[in-house]
């Protein structure tokens, strides 16, 4: 027969184990602190399993349930000497709810229970307070009456309110024991009226009405929303815990309070937490009278004068103090405790992992290890690489006001403040002169990149979390907050409006890219700290690290971010927005529009000094470190013109006629472009253009390795090659420019030449594009639009909806697919090592910063991942993680 019944307290312990599951967390920690000798009140848990059976039976008890919970009353009747429903000297227990992970929806907790108008009167005689007793009454009935029998709770405050007043009062603590009693009186009456029967009498009645609430509660809708919205499975089921009550309410030597071992918002080494003298349970958090503090520092550095604990109760101070110490040893993390004083005495009803903020988990977890409670690899795995996000951008102060006027996506973290500007040219112009600004516009499209490189922070009133603007953004490691609905942006006359208010151009804004929020003025932030224990952290974390990381950075700014962030190379350095730069614009329409390989030939001439130029500030940052480069990728129409005079513009300068510049751009026009004209197909077919980018690089590196006598390692990357014969045709443009190059400077340097896999073809020829590839690199974000054939740009209208239902377990284009395009992974890392063992590996796009994508790479053993620069530190804590779960 299962046992659904454990004991625990008074010397018993039928947990033993402290089995979160079967238990619950509170359950299995009351257990475990009885166990090691502290006073807690005994009492026993019903597990998780009995909740399960219970719905499994459709709603009903188990037979043999009715003899264990007597035989756990004895329990607790043995050790307190008390009896259930016995006047003389009643036994009160509180009955409640403790899932596995703690879980708002639940139950409400319910204290006092066993108290009817009998036993009253006998634990007003055996406590020898008649007021503690009816106040204590009162608020069972009103507990019970909430949480057991959902009763409208307005009615109880409003008698409560009603007889203060009429005394004049405005404490609770001023009625008296009568004044309490003619409450019992009124709160039956509320309970008969609006129940239709009198409040239960018979307290084992009341003892099954609230255990059943509690498996009740499990299937209510707050604790559905709550598991759906946090991956919690509904046969978990949660448990229920009766245990002795204990009074905090019983005069001045009696007090409440709740604590954390450490600080959990700066994580210091110091006992954190708020008491209140003659209170029960949750009168500490719920408001009713200020709490105290717990310790003489705290309250002088607040100023407050109440006596804190340490001062008021300092014997009992002390030994709570010694818990705290025995149970951060024991369960060997930071905990978050609740305690009662009753009468001087000292008890504990409950001790959990303290929730923190990141700043604290970090200097948590590295002062835990420095005291040699828990090792350093321990530390590492201990702190959410998620949550590092918070710590790497500047964050605006959280003592500062806002005047928040809209809030949209948190689509790229950090905040920033700047003057609103409703155009690219506007922005960087703006930016030029000096001034922060923010990049205002319905949404982003790739000409906005300049744009949003000058810019503090960007403001969209469309797109997603992926729409352009955030991905860039979170690229840039620029703030972000997108899709906000409620903006009217008038591009013209360049202002916006919302919620009544007007923005114009010049106006200062505010955006906090981390919650969403919008203001109006500046707000001041703080600047994030890497040193100190961030940096203890990582260098730890990098000794368990395989994974290298590298960083996707295009510019010398992304570079040396992504440096200072401990980026181990560049393994994706996309060259397209080079050819946006205001300076060389032209040039590069001048190209894409040429009728013949000469007319390209000659923009390309204008274009090569430059490229050079941009290769070789990254090299020299990069010194010594591998750097990828993406040869041209994207369809040549998003470089077009489009006012007249951008043609005018080029006209001139190739010396054309501006209608068969017209007709060009035409011819060029692309129905799918993100499957057209792009990638490696427009070096198959305008080969120099890709020979000019190969000579850029290969002059840069070798002028860079005169120059500093580092040679940075070129890894050229072929962009959307799906056969063997492309990658051939254009390894060969790569290594003839090479030979020419060195053969002019006499000097030769070390090179790869690779491919991006970012087709499913490719990802299936693997064996044959190894031949000739040197490297892959998982272009995860074209090669999740192709597997899925779900284009990325499009796919807010719909995804969501997916997510929810299921289909695909988180958005495919945050968090990799393992499914499905990790398949595809896994199949072209073993195809391509098969031909070429050794074969250089890594995976660049989105999926490089996110952890569970990293944790795939790593068991799949790829060399490398490649995220975003401010990504560069969780994904270094993210693969050390990935390394010790794989051990
Ligand atoms: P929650 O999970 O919402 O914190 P709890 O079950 O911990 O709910 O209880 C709510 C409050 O009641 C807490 O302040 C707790 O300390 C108090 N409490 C619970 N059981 C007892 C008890 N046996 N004696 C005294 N106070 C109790
Ligand atoms: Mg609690
Ligand atoms: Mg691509």
């Amino acid at each position: 027969m299962t046992q659904y019944v454990y004991r625990f307290g008074g010397g018993v312990s039928d947990g033993g184990k402290g089995d979160k599951n079967l238990l619950g967390g509170k359950g299995a920690n009351l257990d475990g602190m009885a166990s090691i000798g502290l006073p807690v009140p005994p009492g026993f848990t019903i597990t998780t399993e009995m909740c399960t059976r219970y719905y499994e039976d459709g709603q009903v008890f188990p037979d043999s349930l009715k003899a264990e919970v007597a035989n756990g009353i004895a329990h607790i009747e043995g050790v307190t000497g008390k009896k259930f429903g016995v006047a003389a000297d009643p036994l009160l227990v509180s009955v409640r709810s403790g899932a596995r992970a703690s879980m708002p929806g639940m139950m409400d907790t319910v204290l006092n229970l066993g108290l009817n108008d009998e036993t009253v009167v006998g634990l007003a005689a055996i406590s020898g307070d008649d007021r503690f007793a009816w106040d204590s009454y009162r608020r069972f009935i009103q507990m019970y009456s909430d949480v057991v029998l959902e009763l409208d709770h307005g009615a109880f405050e409003e008698a409560l309110e009603i007889a203060k007043e009429d005394k004049g009062f405005t404490l609770d603590t001023e009625l008296s024991a009568a004044d309490w009693q003619a409450l019992v009186k009124q709160y039956k009456a509320i309970v008969q009226d609006q129940w239709g029967k009198p409040f239960p009498q018979d307290v084992h009645e009341q003892l099954w009405g609230a255990v059943g609430a509690v498996f009740g509660s499990w299937q209510s809708e707050r604790a559905k929303v709550y598991r759906r919205l946090n991956d919690i499975p509904a046969d978990w089921g949660t448990a229920v815990n009766v245990q002795a009550m204990v009074f905090g309410n019983m005069g001045d030597t009696s007090a409440t309070g709740v604590a954390f071992t450490r600080d959990p918002s700066k994580g210091d080494r110091a006992y954190y937490g708020e008491f209140l003298i003659n209170a029960q349970g949750e009168d500490v958090v719920a408001g009713i009278r200020t709490p105290q503090y717990l310790t003489k520092v705290a309250r002088e550095a607040a100023g407050a004068k109440p006596l804190s604990m340490e001062e008021a109760m300092p014997e009992v101070y002390g030994q709570l103090a010694k818990v705290f110490d025995l149970l951060e040893t024991h369960y060997r993390d930071m905990q978050d405790i609740e305690f009662t004083v009753e009468r001087g005495h000292l008890w504990m009803l409950q001790t959990r992992s303290g929730k923190r903020t990141a700043k604290a988990a970090l200097k948590i977890a590295v002062d835990m290890a420095s005291e040699g409670l828990i090792t350093e690899e321990e530390a590492v795995a201990r702190v959410d690489p998620s949550a590092l996000d918070q710590l790497l951008h500047p964050t605006l102060d959280p003592n500062a006001p806002r005047d928040v006027i809209a809030k949209g996506l948190p689509a790229s973290p950090g905040a920033a403040s700047g003057i609103a500007v409703f155009d690219s040219d506007t922005a960087e112009h703006r930016a030029e002169l000096g001034e922060a600004v923010i990049l205002v516009r319905t949404e982003t499209s790739p000409e906005d990149i300049h744009g949003m490189h000058a810019a503090k922070g960007i403001l969209t009133a469309r797109g997603g979390m992926t729409s352009h603007a955030a991905v860039v953004a979170r690229g840039m490691g620029r703030p972000c907050v997108s899709g906000v609905g409620s903006l009217a942006i008038d591009a013209k006359a360049k202002s916006f409006r919302v919620a009544g208010r007007e923005v114009r151009e010049g106006d200062i804004i505010t955006i906090d890219g981390s919650t969403g929020e919008v203001m109006v003025g500046e707000v001041a932030t703080v600047e994030p700290e890497l040193a100190g224990d961030f940096g203890v952290l990582m260098e730890w974390a990098d000794k368990v690290r395989r994974l290298k990381v590298r960083a996707n950075a295009e510019t010398p700014l992304d570079c040396k971010v992504a440096r200072s962030f401990g980026a181990e190379g560049v393994g994706l350095c996309r060259t397209e927005h080079m050819f946006f730069d205001a300076a060389r614009i032209t040039a590069v329409r001048q190209m894409i529009l040429a009728e013949d390989e000469k007319g390209r030939r000659a923009a390309l001439d204008k274009l090569l000094p430059e490229q050079r130029g941009d290769f070789a500030q990254i090299f020299e940052i990069m010194a010594g470190l591998p750097v990828t480069i993406r040869l041209l990728d994207p369809p040549l129409h998003e470089f077009l013109p489009h006012a007249e005079e951008e043609f005018s513009e080029v006209a001139e300068a190739a010396g054309v006629g501006i209608e068969a510049l017209k007709r060009r751009a035409a011819e060029l026009h692309e129905f799918n472009p993100m499957l057209g004209h792009r990638g490696c197909r427009l070096g198959v077919t305008y080969p120099e253009i890709y020979e000019m980018q190969a000579r850029a690089i290969f002059e840069a590196a070798v002028e860079v390795a005169e120059k500093s006598g580092a040679a940075p390692i070129p890894e050229v990357m072929v962009p959307l090659v799906a056969t063997r014969r492309e990658l051939e045709l254009m390894k060969d443009v790569i290594d003839r420019t090479a030979k020419a190059v060195f053969a002019e400077k006499g000097r030769t340097l070390d090179y790869l030449v690779g491919t991006m896999i970012e087709l499913p073809r490719a990802a299936l020829k693997a064996a044959e594009i190894a031949e000739v590839g040197e490297f892959f690199s998982f272009g995860t974000n074209d090669l999740t639009q192709t597997t899925l054939g779900v284009s990325r740009d499009d796919a807010g209208r719909f995804l969501t909806t997916y997510v929810d239902k299921g289909i695909y377990a988180r958005d495919p284009f945050v968090s990799l697919d393992i499914e499905g395009v990790g398949e595809l992974i896994e199949l072209a890392a073993e195809r391509g090592r098969k031909t070429r063992p050794g074969i250089k590996l890594g995976i660049c796009g989105e999926h490089g910063g996110d952890p569970a994508s990293i944790a795939f790479c790593e068991q799949t053993g790829l060399d490398y991942v490649s995220a975003s620069p401010y990504r560069v530190p969780i994904a270094r804590l993210a693969a050390a993680q990935a390394a010790l779960k794989k051990g």
